[in-house]
């Protein structure tokens, strides 16, 4: 495995990091010891890097994962807090329920713009509070906007950034390919660490896999790029890959199958309440029912929580 130094903080970094996203109960919703299995593999062949989220309820696997593990392992969560209070909560829920004292990079999820930013600013100052007591080591904002990476470029208190970039642009808000890589070479000048997420398309990019990750490990400015894994083929295959060793044919054969896509259960009742969580615009009504737009859906799975008839999956 290769390592890379988060912009100016002093956290060295896997060029993979794990998603925690697609273990937990958003998507595949593994048993807690089957998810934690799968983490600790990808910690045994040099991962060193784990990117969840207080949305993603991934924290007891994590906490499982590195129970007993030798080495360091550098962890970011986020939350969505506009509040000093609210972010306290968020921090305060991660060390516990990740039984540590400190974490390494704690984010404001899903930010589109400077302007995001600044309404967040009371958690920030939160944020700022924990890292000079030690609890909270370096600050951070993900996002899908070209904007949101333009806006934390320009705010010292941000460490590190979480942009959403593929070859394909699939998923990227407010502008092209080219803009967000424009965006993150502005962000990388500015001394922020960058961690890509989406190298893969949310999924459908996964008949090119190889091809998406050449190019989301060409771009120099990104450190490391978070993907998901939920099984041991696909940790073996990702791990191999990143460490540029060669991939058997018999492990390619066996993760290839059907791109994933979002199913919408026909006992939708149309109450639109996964429309208002999709940032991508992909979920509207139609005669009473949710309809996604597949070119529009990263498959991030974040509506699925807001329906209360668990009308929402990955599949
Ligand atoms: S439809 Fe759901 S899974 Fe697709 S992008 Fe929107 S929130 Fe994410
Ligand atoms: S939240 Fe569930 S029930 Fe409501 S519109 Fe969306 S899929 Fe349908």
């Amino acid at each position: 495995m290769h390592y890379r130094v988060l912009g100016r903080t002093s956290l060295e970094v896997s060029r993979l990091c794990f998603g925690a996203l697609t273990i937990g109960s958003l998507q595949a919703n593994l048993p807690v010891a089957e998810g934690a299995g799968v983490i600790r593999k990808a910690l045994e062949a040099g991962v060193n890097f784990i990117d969840t989220a207080e949305l993603y309820e991934t924290y007891d696997y994590i906490r499982q994962a590195i129970r007993g593990f030798e080495r360091d392992v550098v962890i970011t969560s986020k939350c969505y807090a506009y509040t000093y209070q609210d972010m306290r909560t968020s921090v305060e829920k991660a060390l516990k329920e990740l039984a540590r004292d400190y974490i390494d990079i704690f984010m404001l999820h899903e930010q589109e713009s400077i302007l995001t930013i600044r309404g967040h600013w009371e958690a920030i100052e939160y944020l700022l509070e924990a890292k000079k007591k030690g609890t909270v080591r370096a600050i951070g904002i993900s996002t899908h906007h070209v904007e949101g990476v333009l806006g934390a470029a320009s705010v010292p208190e941000i460490d590190v950034i979480h942009p959403l970039i593929n070859m394909s642009g699939i998923g990227i808000r407010g502008g092209s390919v080219e803009d967000m890589l424009k965006a993150i070479r502005v962000a990388a000048r500015a001394g922020k660490g960058l961690y890509a997420m989406k190298a893969l398309g949310g999924g459908n990019l996964l008949e090119r896999t190889e091809e998406a990750f050449d190019f989301i490990l060409s771009i120099p400015e990104i450190a490391s790029v978070a993907v998901g894994m939920k099984t041991l083929e696909e940790v073996e295959y990702n791990t191999s890959l990143f460490s540029g060793q060669p991939i058997p044919e018999k492990l390619k054969s066996a993760l290839r199958r059907q791109p994933r896509r979002l199913h919408l259960d026909d006992w939708c009742q149309g109450c639109g309440k996964c429309i208002l969580k999709c940032r991508s615009g992909a979920l509207s009504l139609s005669e009473g029912r949710a309809v996604v737009d597949r070119q529009l859906c990263t498959l991030c799975g974040y509506c699925a929580p807001a329906c209360p008839n668990f009308c929402i999956k990955v599949v």
